[in-house]
């Protein structure tokens, strides 16, 4: 299967998270002034605007916030996937993140609204960087 596609770096936000994912870790911020807990990777707290963030390492356990499910797409890295679920996950930690469901037989009825799920890192060829998704427990 192709490759997912991947950051294109420099960018500056988002660098660390992706090394950190070389490592099989996700990770998020927590701002040290207001302790606003950060997702997407920013440079800014989203509610103060602090540049003092604390870089932490989720233990990758959340829930389904919602979810859809994709019946095809024509994009190389997915056309062979057949049909796969996108969803938000809420991590216990305290942060949302969209991402994508895997290990269900069928996406449509096996994936639910509150279903918890662990982190996982799916591979991708030598040097590239893998792609956090989720896998229900
Ligand atoms: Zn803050």
């Amino acid at each position: 299967m192709p490759n997912r596609p991947q950051p294109m770096f420099p960018e500056h936000d988002t660098q660390a998270f992706w090394d950190a994912a070389k490592t099989s870790q996700l990770t998020y911020q927590v701002c040290k002034d207001c302790s606003t807990v950060v997702f997407s990777p920013r440079a800014h707290c989203t509610d103060c605007g602090s540049e003092n963030l604390d870089r932490r390492v989720s233990k990758g356990a959340g829930t389904v916030y919602t979810y859809s499910v994709v019946r095809q797409n024509r994009v190389p890295a997915f056309a062979e996937m057949g049909a796969y679920a996108v969803a938000y996950v809420d991590l216990d930690e305290g942060f949302r993140m969209l991402t994508n469901i895997v290990g269900v037989g069928d996406p449509t009825k096996d994936v639910h609204i509150g279903q918890r799920v662990q982190v996982e890192f799916e591979a991708q060829d030598s040097g590239e960087y893998p792609i956090p998704v989720f896998r229900p427990v």
